[in-house]
């Protein structure tokens, strides 16, 4: 099987050296087996865009000779590679999930969902879970805004195995019922990424380990779709010394930063 691999930023600002190191892996995976790496931009949370993001990724990633095979600039059969561009699909899977009884829509508004946390709710009640298709029905045709909501069960459990980590399984009833498409018809990231990885044919997911809690919601938005699961491959952070992490503040945090200190990419690609 030919290996597709993907390094997948949000355009949120520069790139973080803890980035760049999963791009580095993301890469090599894919090159060893000449295999194909793929970059796709992640921007559905447009709040938090930022100008000029998506050129500091292909200058990071270009000068580090991290050079992409498909992309938003290069093309290649899986496109478009932004994802505010595939739109379309996310709904048209959202709602096929709502068809299978896998998902929900769900009409509560923020002053609910806060009451709620308020009374310490630490996920939410599956209030909208037990709507009938009538009350759905009405609440749609009067217009009133609604989000998508993947159906966990409370029973049971999800595992998924990570190359690195191994095996790891979570109560279901840990899992929250999580939006995965918002009023405004946005995906969240942890439904988008499903879709995309799938759609794009992506053999092995390479990501950092604060993914790993999220992982089963994906495993089972697969099974739900009824599609394989790639192969999990969660890399741990890198640290400075005393295992701290790396900040904004120190001035460590940025590929650009260590630039800015003289260092030559060649010196921090290797380093990492
Ligand atoms: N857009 C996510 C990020 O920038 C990507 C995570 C992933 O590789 O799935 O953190």
């Amino acid at each position: 099987m030919a290996i597709r691999t993907r390094f997948a930023p949000s355009p949120t600002g520069f790139i973080h050296v803890g980035n760049l190191r999963s791009a580095i892996f993301t890469y090599l995976i894919a090159k060893k087996e000449n295999g194909t790496f793929v970059l796709r931009i992640e921007d559905t949370d447009q709040g938090r865009l930022v100008e000029g993001a998506v050129n500091a990724i292909y200058y990071t990633l270009d000068s580090c000779g991290l050079l992409w095979d498909e992309g938003p600039d290069k093309g290649g059969e899986y496109g478009p590679y932004i994802q505010s561009q595939r739109m379309d699909a996310y709904k048209k899977y959202a709602l096929e999930l709502v068809e299978k009884k896998e998902a929900y829509k769900c009409f509560c508004t923020e002053e609910r969902l806060a009451s709620m946390r308020e009374s310490g709710y630490a996920k939410y009640d599956k209030h909208c879970l037990h709507l009938s298709d009538e009350e759905v029905t009405k609440k749609v045709a009067e217009g009133l805004p609604f989000v998508i909501r993947q159906k966990v069960s409370e029973e049971g459990s999800t595992s998924f195995t990570c190359q690195v980590y191994g095996e790891i399984s979570i109560d279901n009833k840990e899992i929250e019922d999580q939006i995965i498409l918002k009023s405004d018809n946005f995906p969240t990231y942890n439904f988008a990424n499903v879709i995309d990885d799938h759609l794009m044919n992506i053999t092995h997911v390479v990501r950092g380990n604060e993914y790993l809690t999220s992982t089963p919601k994906y495993t089972l938005l697969y099974k739900a779709l009824g599609w394989d699961e790639p192969t999990y491959v969660h890399l741990p952070h890198v640290v400075k010394e005393g295992g701290k992490k790396l900040s904004k503040r120190d001035g460590d945090a940025y590929y650009s930063d260590f630039i800015n200190k003289g260092y030559l990419p060649e010196a921090i690609v290797n380093f990492l």
